[in-house]
C-alpha cells in the first residue's frame, strides 16, 4: 500500500469558480477577492479580512504595522516553521524564544512574562498543529505591558478554545492558504481583525501604499493616485480567491472527516506504548491541521525511513527554529535552551491527515508502525 503525505481536496465546484474567474475582466485583487474576505471573516466571527500573498508576508507586515524595528524584540515559540521567526528577522527586531507546553507543543504562556523586556513590542503565538494556544492568558500579559499580539494562525482556521477564536482576542491574525494548509489556493494568505484601522491600513500596505487600488483606479480614469507610505506588493488575487470561496464553504465538513480520522489514530496508538500522542484539549476544537506522534529520538530517523519503505511518507514538525544553522549561529543557542522544544522536536513525525484518506489506510498506518516498533 502507498499512502501520500498530503491530497488536496479541490473538487468539481472550485474548478468551475476558477474558470469563472479566469473568464473574466479582472484578474488581480477584486471582486472575488473581495466576496472571500468577506466569507472569511464571517467564518471567523471578526469584523474584517484581507487577502494577502503568503502568510509570511502576513506576518510581516502586521509586525511592520506595529512599528517592529530594529532594537525591538518579538516573542515567540521555538517550535514552528521558520517563516514565524523569518518575520521578525525581516523588521530586524530579535525574535526572542519561550519554550512549549509538554503536552501540547504550544507556546507556555505562563513563561511569556519572563521573557518581557523594555524593547518587547509584541507577542507572537502560533496555534501549533491547529490547538489554539491560551489566548486569554496571554492577552492578560499583553494589556498589562501594553504590548500588541500577532497570532500566527497558519494551522489554525477552524479552531476555538475558551469560546475564543484567532483574532478575537490577537489584534491580527494571520493565515496561510499555501499547497497543504486546511484550506488552500497553492499560495495565499490573508489577515483577520476587528479593528477598523488596522484593515483599512493592510487594504493600501498590500497595494504599495497607494491610495486607490486597482478598481478604484479603473474607475477614476486617468486621474492619479497618491502614495501615503511606503507599501508593498502583497495582494491575493481574484484567481486565488475563486478556488477559496468553495473551500470555506465546506471547511467544517472537511474537519469532521478530520476529527474522526484522528481519533481513529488516537484508538490506535492507546494500544502502542512507544507511541506518544498530544493532548487534546477539553472544550476546545482542534482544526486538525496535522497528526503528529512522538517516538523515541534514537529511532526517529531510521523508523521514518522503514515507514517510507512501507509506502507511507511522514514529516518532522518541527525541529525548533533554534537549532537551524541561521538562528543557531546569530544568537548562539545551545542545546538544553528550549528543552521542552527540542525533546518534542527530536521525537516527532506527522502522519498522513486529509480529507481523501481512507480507514484501511489508517489501519494500515497504525498496524505498520505496531509492528516496527
Ligand atoms: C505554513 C506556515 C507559515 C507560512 O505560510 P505561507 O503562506 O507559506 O507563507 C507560517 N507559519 C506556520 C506555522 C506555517 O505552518
Amino acid at each position: 500500500m502507498k499512502v501520500a503525505f498530503y491530497k488536496h481536496n479541490l473538487d468539481a465546484v472550485d474548478k468551475k469558480n476558477i474558470l469563472k474567474a479566469l473568464n473574466s475582466y479582472i484578474l488581480t485583487t477584486g471582486e472575488v477577492t473581495a466576496e472571500f474576505e468577506k466569507k472569511f471573516a464571517k467564518y471567523l466571527g471578526n469584523k474584517y479580512a484581507v487577502g494577502l500573498m503568503s502568510c509570511t508576508h502576513a506576518l510581516y507586515l502586521a509586525l511592520v504595522y506595529f512599528g517592529v524595528k530594529e532594537g525591538d524584540e518579538v516573542i515567540t515559540t521555538p517550535l514552528t516553521y521558520t517563516a514565524t521567526a523569518d518575520a521578525i528577522e525581516y523588521c530586524k527586531a530579535k525574535p526572542v524564544f519561550v519554550d512549549v507546553e509538554p503536552d501540547t507543543g504550544n507556546i507556555n504562556a505562563d513563561l511569556i512574562e519572563k521573557a518581557i523586556s523594555k524593547r518587547t513590542k509584541v507577542i507572537l503565538p502560533v496555534h501549533l498543529f491547529g490547538q489554539m494556544v491560551d489566548m486569554k492568558k496571554i492577552r492578560k500579559i499583553a494589556d498589562k505591558y501594553n504590548l500588541a499580539i500577532v497570532e500566527d494562525s497558519a494551522h489554525c482556521i477552524e479552531g476555538k478554545r475558551d469560546g475564543v477564536r484567532p483574532g478575537h482576542l490577537g489584534d491580527i491574525a494571520c493565515f496561510s492558504f499555501y499547497a497543504t494548509k486546511n484550506i488552500t489556493c497553492g499560495e495565499g494568505g490573508a489577515i483577520s481583525t476587528n479593528n477598523e484601522k488596522i484593515y483599512n491600513w493592510f487594504n493600501k500596505a498590500r497595494s504599495f501604499g497607494l491610495t486607490k487600488d486597482v478598481i478604484e483606479r479603473m474607475k477614476m480614469g486617468i486621474k492619479q493616485y497618491d502614495k501615503v507610505f511606503l507599501g508593498f506588493k502583497s495582494n491575493l488575487s481574484n484567481i486565488q480567491a475563486a478556488l477559496l470561496l468553495h473551500q470555506i464553504d465546506k471547511i467544517d465538513q472537511r474537519l469532521k472527516r478530520k476529527e474522526i480520522l484522528a481519533q481513529k489514530y488516537e484508538a490506535g496508538f492507546r494500544k502502542i506504548d512507544k507511541v506518544r500522542t498530544f493532548k487534546k484539549l477539553k472544550k476546545a476544537k482542534h482544526a486538525r491541521y496535522l497528526y503528529t506522534i512522538m517516538v523515541d529520538p534514537a529511532i526517529r530517523e531510521s523508523f521514518m525511513a522503514n515507514l517510507k519503505e512501507r509506502g507511507i511518507d511522514t514529516q518532522v514538525n518541527y525541529e525548533p527554529v533554534t537549532k537551524l544553522s541561521y538562528y543557531k549561529n546569530k544568537y548562539g543557542f545551545k542545546e538544553g535552551d528550549f528543552k521542552i522544544a527540542e525533546e518534542i522536536g527530536s521525537s516527532v513525525l506527522s502522519l498522513p491527515l486529509y480529507p481523501k484518506l481512507k480507514e484501511k489506510e489508517i489501519n494500515y498506518i497504525v498496524r505498520t508502525i505496531k509492528e516496527l516498533l
